[in-house]
């Protein structure tokens, strides 16, 4: 056998081309090279408690289609000058832990075109995620409490209010951290204690600007970890319990709230003519006495100058009243019962809003 210089032949069979890769035959390439890498077992994590998975080092909630991708996509290894790639894959559950994959690829290399068929084996581990390992040792960084000024809110009122909560919590983005550790009624109020400040500090800012009020913050010292102080958030909300145009008791005095402001409410006194503005932290100290639902439209029935006399929708008693410091004879009386005690309103603008509303 003569062997021509310089003429092309295959490296492991001799022989002639056309010639592929490293100088081989075909035969000779496809016994050697594979288009996939695909290992026998790979193994996954779920979380027995919650069940989301771990997907390199970060718990997520997936479907197990997306888990099957995802192990493909990061175990599957294409040779580095394949061309054209094709992959289909069929699952197939063989127990409670173990899922076969069976992958068809397809492929060029070098022009020449492969068809492989694999099988992978998932195997499910159980794993506990970080948010069930802290829910179970009661994990939580954050207090939020619920309360009113002025008036003790209703077990409704008070239900409305954490409802906003799965609210801000479906808008925020997915964190294992926003749960709740627990909840409940506590006396004048409700308190519910999170895992994370930030989503306690979120809603806090929602209620603000949903229904007013303030929020007073502090933080506690728990201990030390890993030379860090560990600190616990307690956010303290009052929702101010009175509306426009309800009546308060403010500093010893009667008042209508006339109007919000951006740090508490226009106040406007009802025995004499003064406005005043006066904070959220003012008004802690405000005593709703009636609201704007309880007051009473009357007819008077006699008048002189300073009272007026009316019916007492309540008894059909004649009752005299004394007249708003604003009396216009054109213009409905409206009253309330304060304490035993009839009070005639001065008007605020909101009167009217109520009036039509109620047509
Ligand atoms: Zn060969
Ligand atoms: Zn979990």
């Amino acid at each position: 056998m003569t062997l021509e210089l310089g003429g092309e032949f295959c490296l492991v069979c001799g022989a002639e081309p056309p010639l592929f890769g490293d100088r081989m035959c075909e035969p000779c390439l496809r016994k050697r090279i594979h288009l996939v890498k695909v290992p026998e077992n790979v193994p996954w994590v779920r979380c027995a408690r919650c069940g989301i998975v771990e997907i390199q080092g970060k718990w997520v909630l997936i479907s197990e289609e997306e888990i099957w991708d995802e192990l493909i996509q990061r175990h599957v290894v294409f040779h580095k000058d394949a061309e054209n790639i094709g992959l289909a894959h069929e699952s197939r559950t063989v127990s409670d832990r173990h899922t076969l994959l069976h992958l068809q690829v397809e492929g060029t290399i070098e022009g020449l075109s492969f068809k492989e068929e694999h099988t992978m084996r998932a195997r499910m581990a159980n794993g506990v995620c970080l948010t069930c390992t802290r829910r179970a040792g009661n994990y939580f960084e954050a207090t939020v409490q619920l309360r009113s000024t002025g008036r003790r809110l209703s077990e409704d009122e008070f239900t409305d209010l954490r409802i906003t909560l799965d609210k801000v919590m479906e808008e925020m983005a997915d964190d294992p951290m926003f749960f709740i550790t627990s909840e409940g009624p506590v006396t004048g109020g409700y308190d519910i204690v999170l895992g994370n400040k930030g989503l306690a500090r979120t809603w806090g800012r929602h209620l603000v600007s949903e229904y007013g009020g303030h929020i007073a913050e502090s933080n506690t010292v728990a201990g030390r970890k890993d030379g860090v102080d560990v600190t616990r958030l307690t956010l303290l909300y009052r929702k101010p319990g009175y509306e426009i145009g309800d009546v308060l008791r403010w500093r010893d005095k009667l008042w209508r709230a006339a109007s919000w402001t951006k740090e508490g409410a226009i106040m406007s006194r009802i025995d004499r003519q003064e406005r005043t503005g006066a904070s959220w932290r003012d008004l802690e100290s405000a005593n709703v006495m009636t609201q704007m639902g309880e007051h009473n439209i009357v007819d008077l029935i006699t008048q002189d100058a300073s009272v007026g006399e009316f019916l007492d929708p309540s008894t059909w008693q004649m009752t005299s009243v004394r007249l708003p410091w604003d009396y216009l004879k054109t213009r409905p009386l409206r009253v309330t019962q304060v304490e035993g005690e009839w009070v005639a309103l001065h008007h605020l603008g909101c009167d009217e809003k109520e009036a039509k509303v109620k047509k």
